[in-house]
């Protein structure tokens, strides 16, 4: 059924069509407990094996463009069963240092500590990361569009490094989401997502994914079913029905996003606007080759810095953590996502304390650009 486009794919893939009723959705399925006589493997849910599970994780799969899938029960569930699965005491990894800060905080807080190295790299170039491989390297892991400054790495000349050193290739997609970016087609071997952001996109879901070959989900599951990031069978049944408006959420919010950072980029209260959408990103040729959309995020830098203020005299954008949802948030990454770093590590990424990161929603793009307006204006 891959032959479908994305937004068929969105509607249908891995739907349970019950035989007798002929049901528009997949029935839920709510046991924990299954029978095992004549039964080769038992069903039971931090398996990964149950019908609400395997539909989910179907759709995930057709959406990626990958061979098989596992639905987990948050981002970063996805993020440490992936790398628990590839990495052993002695290995080595190459990361990039503008990293989601749950990312990060795991690899400084633990791999040390279970004998895995790693280095983190201040760049977007395929050269820098290809100087920190050593002899024990295992992956090399990346986020383009990243967090907050939306740096784009390019996808294909990445994989092209991994491949040429016998390493995998991970990517957080989260930013992207599969309707912009499928990084299997640019070769990326292990694909991970937060739904808890876009691929569930209504605020009230918290969840992840992984996508690759079927030996590599594989491998994954049998140290994600350890762990236990399972997903229950109601979760999994709000993220396969949110999953059916991802297509046509995210369209919206991308060209949402473009009108808005349009309209920061000309208005004279605003220093710098950061959205690989905008001709003056210094991303956007590499965006323009591997995404089919720019995506709904992007972050600014007003003239004022009074952002706290800014942000209070906002009537219709909430000041808010996390993205990806249907309604406008705005964060100051200072105040949340990089709060933990130096002033010194944040000044090395490009980030100011004025910085601010809009997460655009599904709203009437005229109705955010006024909010917008009236706040800068009345500052
Ligand atoms: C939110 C987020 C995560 C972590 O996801 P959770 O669902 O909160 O565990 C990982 N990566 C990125 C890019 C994110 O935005």
């Amino acid at each position: 059924m891959n032959q479908y486009s994305k937004e068929t794919l969105c509607v249908h893939k891995g739907t349970i069509i019950d035989p007798e009723d002929e049901g528009a959705n997949s029935p839920v399925y709510t046991s924990t407990s299954f029978g095992y006589l004549d039964k080769e493997t038992p069903v039971y849910p931090r398996y990964f094996n149950t019908k609400n599970q395997k539909a989910l994780a179907e759709k995930l799969r057709a959406l990626e463009n990958g061979e098989s899938a596992l639905a987990l029960s948050s981002g970063m569930a996805a993020i440490t069963s992936t790398l628990y699965a590839f990495l052993s005491q002695g290995d080595h990894i190459v990361f990039m240092s503008a990293l989601y800060g749950g990312t990060l905080h795991f690899i400084l807080k633990d791999l040390n500590r279970f004998g895995i190295e790693y280095t983190l790299v201040n760049s977007t170039h395929p050269e820098d990361f290809e100087q920190a491989i050593r002899e024990n390297t295992r992956a090399i892991y990346i986020e383009t569009p990243s967090n907050p400054l939306l740096r784009i790495i390019d996808l294909e000349e990445m994989a092209r490094l991994a491949k040429s050193n016998n390493i995998l290739s991970i990517i957080d997609n989260t930013f992207a989401s599969p309707i912009n970016q499928n990084p299997i087609d640019w070769w990326f071997d292990i694909v991970l997502h937060s739904a808890t952001k876009y691929l569930n996109g209504h605020s009230d879901v918290t969840a992840g994914a992984v996508i690759s070959t079927r030996d590599k989900i594989n491998r994954i599951w049998e140290t994600a079913r350890n762990l236990g990031g399972s997903l229950n069978a109601q979760i999994c049944h709000l993220l396969e029905r949110s999953l059916k408006t991802l297509h046509i959420r995210v369209k919206t919010q991308n060209e949402n996003a473009l009108q808005i950072a349009q309209f920061l980029e000309d208005h004279r209260g605003i220093k710098k606007v950061w959205y690989p959408g905008l001709e003056s990103h210094v991303g956007h040729a590499t965006a323009k080759k591997q995404m089919k959309g720019f995506g709904g995020m992007l972050s600014f830098e007003p003239e004022n810095k009074n952002i706290i203020e800014l942000q209070k005299r906002l009537e219709l954008i909430r000041p808010a953590v996390s993205l990806g949802g249907i309604d406008t948030t705005i964060t100051s990454p200072v105040m949340t996502s990089h709060k933990s770093l130096s002033q010194e590590e944040r000044e090395k990424q490009g980030i100011s304390d004025s910085l601010l990161r809009l997460s655009v929603g599904i709203e009437n793009p005229d109705d955010l650009i006024y909010d917008l307006k009236q706040a800068l204006e009345s500052l």
